[in-house]
């Protein structure tokens, strides 16, 4: 008994391991570097700071938590208590990002925000998709791409 518990536990550790090295950014910092692409993770003659730089492609890309910038998804829900700190914290994120894509775009860059409902959870896009997803929008000429998950049911705030 005592042995089945240890294991249990251990495997809780690994677990908990496992999700600490898989970051969003990191999730896509591994599909971007397995096509090919190369990237920086900072320059410092950007007037924000990006996740992900590809100075060939003059592109920036974004990774957003759903819930700290506001996604209108199902991985969002502005929690029960304190709700009016809350919405004003989120709003004043989302408007803060809202900025910085502005200036980027100002300055010729492109911007492609990447969304963590694409990367967890049941709306999550199948790796080969996103990397498909990530490259075309890299490689295009739309001046500013999202890339979300599959939206199983939109949430209005
Ligand atoms: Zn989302």
């Amino acid at each position: 008994m005592a042995d089945t518990l240890t294991r249990q536990e251990r495997s809780r550790r690994m677990a908990s391991v496992r999700h600490h090295g898989t970051t969003p950014e990191l999730q896509v910092r591994r599909l971007l570097h397995s096509a090919g692409l190369r990237f920086r993770l900072v320059s410092e003659r950007l007037p924000v700071k990006p996740d992900i730089v590809l100075p060939r492609w003059k592109t920036v890309v974004l990774v957003h938590g759903c819930f700290w910038h506001g996604h209108c998804c199902p991985l969002f829900r502005l929690p029960g208590t304190n709700t009016k700190w809350w919405k004003n914290k989120i709003d004043t994120n989302i408007a803060r990002d809202r900025r910085s894509v502005e200036r980027l775009l100002e300055e010729g860059w492109r911007v492609v925000t990447v969304w963590q409902c694409a990367l967890k959870g049941t709306t999550r896009l199948g790796a080969e998709e996103l990397q498909t997803l990530l490259l075309k929008s890299i490689r295009g000429s739309a001046p500013a791409v999202e890339v979300s998950g599959r939206l199983a049911s939109t949430r209005v705030r």
